[in-house]
């Protein structure tokens, strides 16, 4: 593991944004918990995703599917077969097993032993509705969130009025038994999708596909993430998902190499026609206009609301040495600084008095938290000294901190300190709140 990737791992621990899965009991296969930091921002990120999704196109609707659906979904989507396997390989020294495509050498990464024959390891979860475990009762954790906005086309074109092209978001868990899940928050057996299925007339689906990975491209961008650790990837026809008929990745620069944080797909007609198929549903659409009946094209934009968490954090990480404060001891401290953008950082404003052992500055401080908690996530914090308080609020990508000292209680007026500045001004508490919600943009 890198040094860098150790760092993260650690802030996150320590300040609330990701815990191992069932710790106390060893942890559960590449299982992780979003701590009190953890779970606002990557709140923040979906709804920041939500927003662009649904304020900010036009002709988007959303939608909240079941995790378990009727398993046939399953073999009308192709997940069931062989199109939604990796290939497996098993060492017969160690008995590890690795995804095809990470093997070198053909030895054992692990130990140098020789491997078995490779198989397709299917990578749909399997559980069971009712009491009796039986065939019949078999059902699976959906893979991918999307295939709940397939078979609600017509519902969603329906109840909604709806013409293509037109689009259907969703965020919500997915599922899939990894043969190597790691790297932290990278790959798990659970994680969650944002994902948009955009429907199209055939003819229109290569534009679409173009304007999509402009308009995603843009998102990570205007959330912060440096440009330079951004890329497009072109999948080649024989790594395309089985669905796909053009498919490019995302990339970010992860410490361990270029990897995907969303896949933007052309899936042509293969789900429409396959649930049509299937189903016995007639999914053709029939243009109001020019009376021609078709599967409308899916152009998907897919992203990982997890992926993009350990993105965002990494991109923020910053480390100064010696400290950004002159003036106090901690000047020889390396400072953590995480420059997450405002929408995204989990606490919007910490609330701080100068000092904790005088009560009248104590209880003029918390009469301003109370007044600022219901506009802004917003952390009381009165332990150690104030410069350490301010860093430690740093690390967690506070943006602004409000400290509350002796000429508070004469003046009626604080200091609000900017994170990535540290420029301190004085604001009346009666303009408090409007300055703060300009700062933040709300
Ligand atoms: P990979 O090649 O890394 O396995 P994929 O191509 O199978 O990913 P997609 O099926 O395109 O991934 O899924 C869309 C997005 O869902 C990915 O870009 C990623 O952000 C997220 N995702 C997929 N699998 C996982 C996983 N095991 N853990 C966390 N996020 C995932």
């Amino acid at each position: 593991m890198t040094d860098l990737m150790s760092k993260i791992i650690s802030l996150c621990k320590r300040r609330g944004f990701i815990f191992q899965s069932s710790e106390i009991y060893g942890g559960f296969g590449s299982c992780y918990d979003f701590g009190p930091l953890g779970v606002e921002m990557k709140n923040n990120i979906k709804l920041a995703w939500w927003d662009e999704m649904i304020k900010n196109h036009e002709n988007i609707v959303g939608l909240d599917a079941a995790i378990l659906m009727n398993p046939r979904v399953w073999q009308a989507s192709g997940h069931l077969t062989a199109g939604f396997a990796d290939e497996l390989v098993e060492c017969r020294l160690c008995h590890k097993r690795f995804k095809l495509d990470e093997i070198k050498d053909k030895k054992c990464p692990e130990c140098g032993g020789e491997l078995m024959a490779p198989r397709k390891f299917n990578l749909m979860m399997k559980s069971f509705v009712g009491p009796v475990e039986e065939e019949a009762a078999v059902t699976y954790l959906r893979a991918e969130t999307c295939q709940g906005i397939y078979v609600n086309f017509e519902n969603i074109l329906n109840s909604m009025r709806l013409k293509v092209p037109f689009g259907v978001a969703q965020i919500g868990k997915a599922f899939r038994n990894e043969i190597t899940p790691g790297d932290f928050i990278f790959r798990t057996r659970e994680f969650e999708q944002m994902e948009m299925q955009w429907f199209c007339h055939p003819k229109n689906a290569k534009k679409y596909f173009d304007f999509w990975q402009k308009e995603r491209l843009k998102w990570y961008l205007n959330l912060g993430i440096k440009k330079e650790n951004l890329r497009i990837k072109e999948v080649p026809e024989k790594e395309r998902p089985h669905y796909a008929k053009q498919a490019l990745d995302l990339e970010y620069k992860f410490p361990f190499g270029w990897k995907e944080i969303e896949g933007i797909h052309n899936r042509g007609d293969w789900d429409l026609s396959n649930h049509s198929k299937y189903s016995g549903k007639d999914f053709g659409y029939v243009d109001e206009g020019t009376k021609e009946k078709y599967f409308p094209y899916i152009i998907e934009t897919s992203a990982g609301a997890d992926r993009s968490f350990l993105a965002f954090l990494i991109d923020a990480y910053t480390e100064v040495k010696g400290g950004r404060t002159k003036t106090t001891r901690a000047t020889k401290e390396t400072e953590i600084l995480l420059k997450l953008h405002k929408d995204l950082a989990p606490i919007k404003v910490a609330v701080l008095p100068l000092v904790r052992n005088k009560p009248e500055l104590v209880k003029k401080t918390k009469e301003i938290y109370q007044m600022l908690k219901p506009n802004f996530m917003c952390q009381y914090d009165e332990s150690g000294s104030i410069g350490r308080r301010y860093r430690r609020q740093d690390e967690i990508a506070t943006i602004a901190v409000v400290t509350i000292d002796f000429e508070t209680l004469e003046k009626e007026d604080v200091t609000i300190r900017e994170r990535d500045t540290m420029k301190q001004k004085r604001v009346k508490i009666l303009d408090l709140t409007n300055v703060l919600k300009e700062k933040l943009g709300i």
